[in-house]
């Protein structure tokens, strides 16, 4: 009889693999180590979506929802897998919660962790109440509580955007770009003049990456519609003179110093490896890449494969993606399993 196949994670890419295998008919277990099914959107609590504008727990909302409906899709949440022992087709995995399981493969769908800005600390975080990260000011948003400063809630009149907090800095040792903070900082700064008509936001950056098509929807409309300034800097600290933030660097088109006040300051925090990764690593027995992200050792034939046969790899574990590039990897690892197991099936 045929076993499962093991989904490890149930944010986009994980609930992609899921619904694709299911809706062929063949059985999944969904492992999930929090204790909700969603992912960063959801348990991040992100506001509107780049590029579909549509809320985080509406879109996310909804493929949790088919994928909880799903007869063909046992979900484990509050769970990890301790052990995985086995050979494609015929793997045996222990789980957290007491549970062992069999499975034919096995899909990591076990995503990012966010940047965390302490790890930057001459920018503000953690020292003053109103430096605060992307993911805070989605959380504002998508709460309805709105843009306020966290000391005394009012609303801002000025807001700093700081870009690549966390990425593509080989002083804390991450050299990636996370690819899509450029977007999601471009889609928040239009957001908070919305909300905030009178209040004037600056997006401090190195490089601006609104790649593909997002450069007309993102970076010239948050110029051009919503009048969201940017300034090409190097920013030297963010300290604060007692009633506002303030932001130190140097305008890198001019070749002068800027100091700038403000009432709230943003870090675009990146993303992170997985802070699971070792211990996945070792469990799973597959390789990682040099940065700490999931080793994809198969980019053109077997998508999402890893270093060991039967074991796949979907979504922001494998380094930065945007959602709808986690989806897609997703559905092409279920795809890649179950062709996987036609093969193995055809030479038994
Ligand atoms: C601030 C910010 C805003 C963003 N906004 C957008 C946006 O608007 N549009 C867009 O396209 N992208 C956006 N992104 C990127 C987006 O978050 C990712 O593309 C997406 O979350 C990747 O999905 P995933 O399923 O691969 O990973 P995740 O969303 O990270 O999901 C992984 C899941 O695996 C679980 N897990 C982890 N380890 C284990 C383990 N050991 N055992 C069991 N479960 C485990 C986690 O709890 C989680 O539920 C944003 C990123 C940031 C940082
Ligand atoms: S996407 Fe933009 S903000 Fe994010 S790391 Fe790349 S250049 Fe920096």
């Amino acid at each position: 009889m045929s076993k499962p196949i093991l989904i490890i994670g149930g944010g986009p890419a994980g609930l992609a693999a899921a619904h694709s295998l299911g809706t062929v008919g063949k059985q999944s277990i969904l492992i999930e180590k929090e204790d909700r099914l969603g992912g960063a959107p959801i348990l991040s609590g992100y506001a509107k979506l780049v590029p579909s504008g549509e809320w985080a727990k509406d879109a996310i909302g909804g493929m949790v929802k088919r994928v909880e409906d799903n007869e063909n899709v046992r979900i484990e949440t509050g769970a990890k897998v301790v052990s995985f022992n086995g050979e494609p087709g015929n793997f045996t995995a222990k789980l957290s919660n007491g549970n062992t399981v069999e499975a034919e493969a096995a899909i990591l769908c076990s995503g990012f962790t966010h940047f965390d800005s302490v790890n930057k600390p001459e920018w503000g975080f953690g020292t003053y109440e109103d430096v605060v990260t992307t993911t805070q000011v989605e959380q504002m948003i998508s709460s309805g509580q709105g843009v306020r400063c966290p000391s005394d809630s009012r609303k801002p009149k000025r807001v700093a955007i700081l870009l690549c907090v966390g990425s593509r800095d080989r002083q804390i040792g991450r050299e990636w770009c996370s690819k899509i903070c450029c977007t999601v900082s471009s889609n928040l700064a239009m957001e908070i003049r919305e909300e905030l008509p009178d209040c004037h936001v600056y997006i401090y950056y190195m490089d601006i990456r609104t790649f593909g098509l997002y450069e007309t929807k993102y970076y010239w409309r948050s110029q051009e519609e919503f009048k969201v300034k940017y300034i090409k800097a190097r920013i030297a600290e963010v300290t604060s003179d007692g009633e506002k933030l303030i932001v130190k660097g140097e305008d890198t088109l001019v070749k002068r110093p800027i100091t700038i006040p403000f009432d709230m300051v943003v870090h675009a925090i990146g993303m992170d490896p997985n802070v699971d990764n070792d211990e996945i690593a070792n469990t799973f027995g597959i390789d990682l890449e040099q940065h700490g992200f999931i080793d994809v050792a198969n980019r053109y034939g077997v998508m999402g494969a890893t270093s060991r046969p039967g074991v796949y790899v979907a979504g922001a574990a494998t380094g930065p993606e945007t959602i709808d590039d986690s989806i897609a990897q997703g559905h092409a690892a279920a795809m890649a399993v179950l062709s996987g197991l036609k093969e193995s099936a055809k030479s038994a």
